[in-house]
């Protein structure tokens, strides 16, 4: 594909003429991606085969991210969030970024990590030593349980033995390493924990208690980088200025939680759009941020040798294009298609991408103007919606609104009755 994702006024387009710049830019026909514009049609018996006493489904927007150029390749980044401003940012950021060359990415395989956990073992450090040597035994078993995994070229690939120990307790961990390629790989690796822990219990002389996947998916980083130009910035103070925004991020955990949920702005409504597990990317996401001992930064900021704003990301993201609501969902089906990845390795790698882009935006706004400015507009319109405004009179009363500088209820309302008294 080689159509630009720089779509100039894209923003400026009402969905319907947005619906077909996607169908244009992807080769793919309007029917392909009608469940992006119509994601609720047929659903009700899908949800019901998703999950237990369904009795409906719930609609959040789905918006699309310009400007995303990724190793060379343009891509149209679907994004569901109910929060304003989240699509825009990330757009306008991609847009900065393209001026270098956009985003450089990069990952280790997609190896997960089960845990078989193993209590009452009388010599734990014995034990651990006999695990270690039935390597070869372990993973041949792991892998007789997932061929068409093993076909595909994933597989197991390592064991670890850990022992945890606190004043009360105490157990012998096995991690079984998966190399999952195309899944999330919760539902593949949680077979193989199962199906391994007689052989380890006993090899172990211990009692297997839990056998399931492990969130902290450390094995499956993905990292994503970018040079921001200093002049498209706003200027050196700027560059200065989120700088300084990071390192307040990299020094303090109370920043620091903000700084990533602004980074998971982005990501999370990746993933959801694409119908990956949001909870499991968010988990392993935040116990990264505190690998360390102490919650820091996921992302990085510094000045190059020519003034301009460098970032980078580092986190494990378990994403998947098989199993779970991505084969389910027809939204998400539709979202995978448009952004056309071959390889869930791909996916994460946009993803970490969309995620540098929504933190870096939302450290401009907070090192220049702030963060309410960018989201006073489409705040207000919520505003004036829940004041009782309709649509005729929605655009007056947001203006009045901005214009007065209190988006707030109340606000709204009075403004509301002046308006249809004929005094404002
Ligand atoms: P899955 O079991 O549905 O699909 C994976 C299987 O698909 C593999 O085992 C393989 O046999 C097959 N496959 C076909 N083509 C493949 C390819 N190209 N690459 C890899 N495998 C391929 O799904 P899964 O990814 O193992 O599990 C994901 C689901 O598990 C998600 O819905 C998640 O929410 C759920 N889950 C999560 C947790 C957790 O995060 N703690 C726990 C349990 C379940």
């Amino acid at each position: 594909m080689n159509a630009s994702s720089r779509i100039p006024g894209f923003y400026k387009l009402d969905p319907e003429a947005r619906f077909q710049k996607l169908v244009e830019f992807s080769g793919l026909s309007a029917d392909e991606l009608r469940p992006l514009q119509q994601p609720d049609a047929g659903m009700s018996s899908i949800a019901n085969r998703m999950i237990e006493n369904a009795v409906g489904t719930i609609s959040i927007p789905l918006g699309v991210a310009a400007n995303f150029l990724v190793d060379g390749i343009d891509y149209l980044v679907p994004m569901a969030t109910e929060e304003p401003s989240v699509v825009a940012a990330a757009s306008n950021a991609a847009l900065i970024a393209r001026e270098n060359g956009g985003f450089h990415a990069s990952s280790t395989a997609p190896v997960m990590i089960a845990q078989v956990q193993v209590m009452d073992v009388a010599d734990p450090r014995g034990a651990r030593l006999r695990l270690l040597e039935a390597r070869e035994e372990l993973l041949t078993l792991a892998d007789a349980q997932d061929p068409l995994l093993v076909k595909l070229g994933g597989g197991a690939r390592d064991i670890e033995v850990r022992l945890i120990e606190s004043t009360d307790f105490r157990c012998l961990v096995l991690h079984l390493h998966v190399d999952v390629r195309d899944a999330m790989g919760a539902n593949a690796v949680n077979t193989m924990a199962e199906a391994l822990a007689p052989r380890v219990a006993a090899i172990a002389r211990g009692r297997s208690l839990l056998r399931i996947l492990s969130n902290k998916a450390d094995q499956r980083l993905v990292r994503a980088r970018a040079v921001f130009d200093a002049g498209k910035l706003g200027g050196t103070e700027v560059v200065d200025g989120i700088v300084e925004a990071y390192r307040f991020a990299a020094a303090d955990p109370y920043r620091a939680a903000t700084h990533n949920k602004g980074i998971m702005n982005g990501i999370s409504a990746v993933v959801l759009a694409t119908g990956n597990d949001t909870r499991a990317i968010e988990a392993g996401a935040h116990c990264h941020a505190c690998r360390d001992g102490r919650y820091t930064s996921l992302s990085h900021y510094e000045k190059d040798a020519d003034g301009n704003l460098v970032g980078s990301i580092e986190l494990p993201l378990a994403l998947g294009l098989v199993g779970g609501a991505t084969r389910t969902h027809p939204a998400a089906q539709a979202a995978v298609k448009l952004l056309a990845v071959r390889s869930a390795v791909q996916l994460a790698e946009v993803t970490a991408a969309v995620g540098l882009a929504q933190n870096m935006a939302a450290l401009r706004a907070l090192a220049t103007e702030g963060i309410q400015r960018g989201h006073m507009s489409l705040h207000a319109r919520n505003v004036a919606a829940n004041a009782g405004a309709t649509e005729a009179e929605i655009g007056v009363l947001v203006g009045r609104l901005v214009a007065d500088g209190h988006v707030r209820l109340d606000r709204a309302q009075e403004l509301l009755a002046r308006i249809r008294a004929g005094e404002e």
